[in-house]
């Protein structure tokens, strides 16, 4: 990872030690497995801000970093980079909860589930496939998609109880959202089971959403897609996704996988398209114009004289746009000479003709062929 550690946990370099345990907190909630399932961006972003802290936090690497960057570190042996999440866990979860131990694991998730502490459940992500044609993806695509989701209770706004009714400070945790549990030595704090944390329960639901707050609705959103995306790339629709239940927090995203369709004439390969068109022997001897299919309509294409099959013709900038700024790819043309399989009599009487003239006028490698075959039968 080549990324400032600072600017990763949104830091200056003159950060307080309980500053970068205050930012650091808040990257891990924010990004924390159990919330983002399924999201491997999220999850990179809680390793990359272990990684971060575990450098920052530890006065000696911090001091080196400071001077040296990412190359003192490796002196020390590097960075420590996290790949399994539960060693991230089992290293800093003291750090959320009592004494380290070996609970760490679940006091560090446990809090992480309360919402006390500011965060609230989001809504969840939601996944949809887009499928497009090469030709879809040349420039910028629109699209409207219709998407299944949890939606706002309009009968209640999303308070989630009768209208005339309001919400009632929950019994249990005297409105905090958190209740107190020992374990072990340790004091820890969990959410509500009553409220689920939002610190508020709902003694006359509404009967539309039944006291939830969110209701499943169907709703159209236009999409962008940029021009040139791949198969299988994965786009993310921030807020596009349910909006959480009573209480909660923002809503989730809507994650977009983009599927390409096959093309009938045309192949692949990053930015470049690459085609096969059948061309008559006369068309590649003499020369020719061909007209040939693109991803912008027909373009005609000059065959020069004496094209040799699957020889491939380049067709500057007739591919895709690159998403990352690079030049627009190519299309290549590869042409392929047909030999016919039915013959008229003229074609016949004509090809005899030139197969007369050919056997004293055989082209170079025909010739070359000739000689190796009779040095061989020597
Ligand atoms: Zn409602
Ligand atoms: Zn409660």
């Amino acid at each position: 990872m080549a990324t400032d550690y600072y600017e990763l946990l949104g830091l200056t370099r003159e950060a307080t030690e309980g500053e970068i345990k205050k930012a650091y907190r808040k990257k891990a909630l924010e990004f924390h497995p159990d919330k983002n399932p399924g999201d491997t961006d999220a999850e990179r972003k809680f390793k990359e801000a272990a990684e971060a802290y575990d450098v920052l936090s530890d006065a000696d690497k911090r001091a080196r970093y400071d001077r040296y960057g990412h190359a003192g570190l490796r002196d020390m042996g590097g960075a420590r980079g996290f790949d399994n999440v539960e060693d991230i866990f089992s290293v800093f979860g003291d750090l959320f909860g009592g004494g380290g131990g070996g609970g760490g694991g679940s006091i560090f998730e446990s809090m992480f589930a309360s919402s006390g502490g500011g965060t609230r459940a989001r809504g969840e992500n939601l996944r949809a496939e887009i499928v497009l044609s090469l030709e879809d993806v040349v420039d910028e695509a629109q699209r409207t998609l219709e998407i299944k989701r949890f939606e706002t209770c309009s009968k209640c706004s999303g308070e989630g109880c009768k209208p005339g009714s309001s919400p009632q400070r929950c019994q249990t945790c005297g409105g905090v959202g958190q209740v107190q549990q020992s374990r072990g030595f340790f004091a820890i704090r969990t959410t509500c089971p009553s409220c689920r944390g939002v610190g508020e329960v709902i003694d006359d639901p509404c009967d539309s959403c039944s006291g939830e707050g969110r209701r499943p609705a169907s709703k159209e959103i236009e999409v962008r897609i940029p021009a040139g995306v791949e198969n299988g790339t994965r786009m993310r629709v921030s807020g596009e996704g349910n909006v959480p239940q009573r209480g909660g927090g923002a809503a989730g995203d809507l994650y977009l996988d983009i599927r390409m369709k096959e093309h009938e004439f045309f192949e692949r390969v990053e930015d470049d398209v690459i085609c096969e068109v059948p061309i008559s022997y006369a068309q590649a001897a003499l020369g020719s114009t061909i007209e040939v299919p693109s991803l912008r309509g027909k373009v005609d294409v000059s065959v020069p004289q004496g094209t040799q099959s699957g020889e491939m013709l380049r067709l500057k900038k007739q591919g895709l746009p690159n998403l990352n700024g690079y030049p627009q790819g190519d299309q290549l043309v590869r042409v392929v000479v047909e030999v016919p399989k039915k013959l008229s009599d003229e074609q016949a009487a004509l090809i005899t003709q030139l197969a007369e003239i050919e056997d004293t006028q055989v082209g170079t490698k025909r010739h070359s062929f000739f000689e190796r075959l009779k040095r061989y039968f020597e």
